[in-house]
């Protein structure tokens, strides 16, 4: 039976389909974007706060890549990360607000047509 998988399969937060069970576990992603999620998480842990820093800093500078959408499902879990850390770990203020900076700085470009 090829059509059993689609019958457990939800739709994500991101807007991408996966099974009902995985999105339940892994903060409303599917698969896709939890791997980008965790890649993340792994960058902050191995290379450091800086260098999770300088990534997004990067980011913002290459005025983002073709896949919009699916940084933006991205970048919003990251959010909402974020300012439950903020939360959580008031020693890392500092960096945490940095960080939510630059992630709503992505998700809302700036607009040089507003300065009109
Ligand atoms: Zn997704």
């Amino acid at each position: 039976m090829t059509l059993l998988p689609l019958l457990t399969t939800e739709r994500a937060k991101c807007g991408h389909y996966a099974s009902k069970s995985y999105i339940d576990e892994h903060g409303g992603l599917c698969r896709k974007c939890h791997s980008n999620f965790a890649a993340i998480l792994q960058l902050e842990k191995t290379r450091g706060e800086d260098a999770l820093v300088e990534y997004w800093y990067s980011m913002i500078l290459a005025n983002l890549p073709e896949d919009k959408e699916q940084l933006s499902c991205l970048i919003s879990h990251l959010v909402g990360f974020y300012e439950q850390k903020l939360i959580e770990s008031p020693s890392r203020q500092k960096y945490i607000a940095k960080m939510l900076y630059m992630l709503r700085s992505i998700e809302k470009p700036f607009d040089p047509e507003q300065l009109r």
